[in-house]
Order: structure tokens, then sequence, then C-alpha cells
């Protein structure tokens, strides 16, 4: 089985910390040692572990981004949103992270970030945990 969390981004680029709503799932879950996958079931946003500290490294990260994916290039999809698949395939659409004492096994200054490229719209976010109660 897996949990599904609801992320409602409000701009159309945003990264939106999710550690906690994360942590939740792996404590009602009752899992003490194992991992923990969380995957974006979708094809305009992403999901990454970066600092959650100084919240200027997420801002650089999406300026970084927007300097390899401009806006303005020349694309094929008509839909118009190519530079938010390019950037959520960049980043990707899963991260597993450890659970130890039934805590996520993040580094000091990590946090995971649901990463929207084509908002604002309500998102979902897949969680499995497996591993020992
Ligand atoms: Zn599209």
């Amino acid at each position: 089985m897996y949990r599904e969390l609801s992320v409602k981004t409000r701009l159309r680029e945003e990264c939106v910390p999710i550690t906690a709503l994360v942590q939740g799932v792996v404590k009602e879950e009752g899992i003490r040692d194992g991992w923990c996958v969380v995957y974006v079931p979708h094809t305009t946003a992403g999901i990454t572990i970066q600092e959650n500290a100084d919240p200027d490294v997420i801002e650089d990260l999406m300026a970084g981004l927007d300097r390899m994916v401009p806006q303005n290039a020349l694309y094929q999809h008509e839909e118009g949103n190519s530079p938010a698949h390019i950037k959520a395939s960049l980043l990707g659409s899963s991260v597993t992270v450890f659970i130890e004492e039934g805590k996520l096994l993040l580094g000091t200054w990590q946090g995971i970030f649901f990463c929207e490229f084509d908002g604002p719209r309500h998102r979902r976010v897949w969680v499995k945990v497996s591993g020992i109660k």
C-alpha cells in the first residue's frame, strides 16, 4: 500500500517543503527500520532533497534552473510548458530516504522539497514506506 499526500501550490514555480508531511506518514505506518520512497506522479513537477536551513539555497536552485532552461527558447510541445517538463526531468520524480528509529534519516541541513514548475495546482505525492515495525 502507498499513501497519497496533497500539495497545493500557490505560484507558477515554487518549492514546497514536505519533510514533515512525509515524516507523518512514516510515523502513522509505524515503521522503525526501513526506507521510504517519495514519488511525484506528475510531468511538470519534481522532487529534490536540498538545504532547508537557508531559503536562499532554494531560491538559487530555481534561478539556476531558469538559466539552464530559458522560458523563451524554441520548443516543439504545443502546450507551451516545455520548460516545466524539462525542469521536472532534471530534478527527477522520486527520492528515497532511510528510516532509523522511526525517523527519516536526513543530513543535518537536508529537507525534502516538492518542486512545482507549472502551477498553481493541486498536486499529489505518493509515499511508500517499507521495513520492520
Ligand atoms: Zn505539457
